[in-house]
């Protein structure tokens, strides 16, 4: 309703009605013809009924009016209390300003904003600008100012930080509306604010993330909870060359490099369910095709029910940093002047070797290598000079010991070596032997010429200690050893075995000496037929003529000949002897059998025995039917697939052949029985007791038994005494040799006891 019109159509009514009652009453009054007294009373009665009829009507009107204030206020609180409610809940304030009065109202929930109380803020403008941010009030004049010259009742916005009570600032979000008087001049401006730093601060930390996500070195792949690539950004483009458009809805599958197996992805998976994240590393599969290293984190993304909705993987490519890493290990192992193994690197293989020893029951050696007088070198000509010569040192020796050996520089003029494989003192002496040969050439080194002797010392391992420090320690104090007795040598960590390994290493430059040099003779001891007692063959043997030493006998030599291999070309040499002596024999009308010929059980399991006896038997000329071989029992039962090939491939020759030391190994009589020998020399061990010794008599009568069954012969060796060749007669042994019957001598002492052919007693014909 309008309330100003309703007021105005009121009191026409009234009026009207009034001026009616004014004017006509006293005439319808005076038609009635009352009495003068009738009059009066009737005249106040109307005046009476006049004053209740307009009390009545004021009555009506004000409680009208008050009613509609009533109610009008009602809606307004309503409204009001919803409006504050709803500021409220969203925790913002109200304020509002008058631009006449220049004052302005402040909400208790926009004090509240700031921290201060109701009122906290008075009511004007000053106490809330000194709290505005001095960089934020420019801005903030300048768009207030437009927006009042501008007249504009466009709703607005603007941002501005407030100092809060605890003196930080808060950023408010200030919306608002100017309103007009009804000039359209400004009256009034209105409006709400609200804390938004926390929105703030959040979106400043999204746009760093998007930075850092963008800018970041590392790739970033995000998926869907079914592991749908919903998100990359441009490092990871770059490290696995796949664009964004490319990879957006594919796999991560797809960058699979096909280096890991289903057990690692399942691990890796558990890892996720389970603990929310992994890391490692992971091998994938770049764009094209190039597989790499990649150091890898991935975690789960749970949304507010706990259901897992994405999947972050960051990962950097380690390429790189494996590469350095393997050149840092590398540098962090090795020499930089030699390029050798460093000591670091040397200990490990050296422990390493001590672990794998004591595994495979394996022996080894560590050889330590020091220069001599290298100091006199970096004096004399510099230590530019002196490096050069380590560095040509490291190399000779490289090259000599490259392979199965671990060569090392252990620093200054030390070197070291590791010789995983040395069962014996004699093998590590000869490396020694080796290492001081291979320095003893001179060093060109800047136009010098240089000679640099060196020292080794020795540790055998697991014999001399059994770990790694204590080898190091000994081989120390072996080349400490090797120094102190006079330089250029080698020393052991054991005293004993110095001595013992050099003479053995002295001993075979000796024999290869005398072999060059013919120190060596063949003696001949006669073996005899025991029924006839006549000379039938002999047997030859090898001796040494030590031009110091006087005759050296084959136990002495033969054991270090067969070690260093020279037993081959002794053997043959023997062979060729004995071929020719016998040759000379029958041209001499000797009435010889044959000769025979030790054969080692080296050469024996090399195999190539058949060509080598062919060889010397065209050479010489010999009927193989006069030459015998002796070759061991061992050697024989060692290998006896391959012997008994060898022995047939010989006897195809038309050699005789016959075991020697036949009792000391292990026959299988089977294997015996299949062996195409003619010949058992019973061990003089076992002849040695007879005729005493019950048990020897036994072993005798049993080879005698067993030979003859088989169809060999049997010789039995040691014979000194009569008693001796009178019980194996007895026994029925067909052949013996032995001191009773002559010793070992050269071929001119055997002359005279040698059976001519036209003397003979007994025939010659083959047994
Ligand atoms: P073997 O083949 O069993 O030779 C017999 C050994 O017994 C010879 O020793 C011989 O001197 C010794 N002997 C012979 N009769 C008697 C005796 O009545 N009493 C004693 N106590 N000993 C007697 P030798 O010459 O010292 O040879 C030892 C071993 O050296 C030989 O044993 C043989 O296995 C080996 N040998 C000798 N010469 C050669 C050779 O040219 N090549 C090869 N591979 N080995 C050889
Ligand atoms: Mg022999
Ligand atoms: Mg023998």
């Amino acid at each position: 309703m309008n309330v100003p019109h309703s007021a105005r159509r009121l009191t026409l009514a009234y009026t009207l009605a009034a001026g009616l009652w004014v004017a006509f009453s006293d005439s319808v009054v005076a038609a009635l013809g009352l009495s003068l007294e009738q009059l009066e009373s009737v005249q106040l009665i109307k005046g009476l009924l006049f004053v209740l009829l307009t009390g009545v009507l004021l009555y009506w009107v004000l409680r009208t009016y008050q009613q509609q204030q009533q109610r009008a206020n009602l809606v307004l609180s309503d409204s009001e209390t919803r409006l504050s409610r709803a500021l409220s809940a969203a925790r913002d304030g109200m304020w509002e300003w008058d631009l006449h009065t220049r004052t302005v109202f402040f909400s208790p929930d926009y004090t509240n904003l700031l921290g201060l109380p109701p009122g906290g803020l008075g009511n004007d403008q000053e106490n809330w600008l000194q709290r505005l941010h001095p960089d934020d009030r420019e801005h903030f004049q300048r768009s207030l100012e437009q927006r009042l010259s501008n007249a504009s009742q466009d709703p607005y916005e603007v941002s501005y930080r407030l100092r809060h009570k605890d003196d930080t600032y808060r950023w408010i979000q200030s919306r608002g509306r100017l309103l007009l008087d009804d000039q359209g001049r400004p009256e009034r401006m209105i409006g709400t604010a609200s804390d938004i730093t926390q929105r703030r601060n959040d979106e400043d930390s999204l746009r760093q993330a998007a930075a850092v996500f963008d800018a970041t070195q590392e790739g970033v792949l995000v998926t869907d909870a079914k592991q749908h690539i919903v998100h990359c950004n441009p490092a990871f483009t770059r490290i696995t060359g796949y664009s964004q458009e490319e990879i957006l809805g594919q796999q991560p599958s797809l960058l699979k490099s096909g280096r890991h197996d289903q057990d690692f992805y399942n691990s890796l998976w558990h890892a996720l369910q389970s603990r929310g994240g992994w890391s490692g590393e992971v091998w994938n599969r770049r764009k094209n095709g190039e597989i790499y290293p990649q150091w890898q984190n991935i975690r789960v993304i749970r949304d507010e029910e706990g259901e897992i909705s994405h999947y972050v993987a960051v990962f950097s490519d380690i390429t790189a940093l494996k590469r350095s890493q393997s050149e840092l290990d590398y540098l962090a192992h090795h020499d930089p002047l030699s390029n050798l193994p460093n000591r670091l690197l040397f200990t490990e293989r050296v422990e390493t070797a001590l672990e794998r020893g004591q595994r495979d029951k394996r022996r080894g050696a560590v050889l330590l290598v020091d220069l001599d007088h290298f100091k006199l070198i970096n004096e004399s000509l510099g230590h530019a000079t002196g490096d050069l010569l380590l560095k040509e040192v490291g190399e000779r020796l490289r090259q000599q010991f490259q392979g199965a050996m671990t060569l090392a520089r252990l620093g200054g003029d030390e070197f070291g070596l590791l010789c995983e494989d040395c069962a014996t003192a004699e093998q590590a002496a000869g490396l020694a032997q080796q290492l001081l040969n291979c320095l003893s050439q001179p060093f060109v080194v800047n136009n010098h010429e240089l000679f640099i002797g060196a020292s080794v010392g020795i540790s055998l391992f697991p014999g001399d200690a059994d770990n790694v420090a204590q080898v190091l320690r000994n081989v120390d104090s072996a080349l400490f050893k090797a120094k102190s007795s006079g330089r250029e040598g080698y020393a052991f960590y054991a005293q004993e075995l110095t001595e013992y390994a050099r003479q053995r290493v002295e001993l075979v430059s000796a024999l290869r000496h005398a072999l060059e040099h013919d120190e060596l003779r063949v003696y001949y001891q006669p073996l005899m037929c025991l029924r006839s007692r006549q000379m039938i063959g002999v047997e030859a043997l090898v001796r040494w003529q030590h031009p110091q030493r006087g005759l050296v006998p084959p136990g002495e030599f033969i054991p270090i000949a067969e070690e260093s291999g020279l037993i081959g070309a002794i053997d043959a040499w023997v062979l060729d002897k004995a071929c020719r002596q016998m040759v000379a024999w029958q041209a001499a009308d000797y009435a010889l059998r044959f000769v025979a010929v030790n054969v080692s059980s080296r050469l024996f399991s090399r195999g190539e025995l058949d060509s080598r006896v062919a060889q010397v038997l065209a050479d010489t000329g010999l009927d193989p039917a006069f030459l015998e071989l002796e070759v061991t029992e061992s050697a024989v039962m060692d290998n006896p697939d391959a012997a008994l090939a060898l022995l047939e491939r010989l006897r195809a020759l038309g050699v005789r052949l016959a075991i020697d030391d036949f009792g000391t190994g292990y026959s299988s009589l089977a294997r015996l029985k299949r062996m195409p020998v003619h010949k058992l020399k019973l061990d003089q061990s076992f002849v040695m007791g007879l005729p005493h010794d019950q048990d020897d008599v036994a072993i005798t009568r049993a080879v005698i038994a067993l030979g003859h069954s088989l169809g060999l012969k049997v010789l039995a060796e040691g014979i000194e005494q009569l008693e001796q060749v009178e019980l194996l007669e007895q026994l029925g042994c067909d052949h013996a040799q032995g001191y009773y019957f002559g010793r070992p001598q050269p071929a001119e002492a055997l002359l005279a006891q040698l059976p001519l052919v036209h003397c003979a007693t007994a025939p010659l014909e083959h047994e």
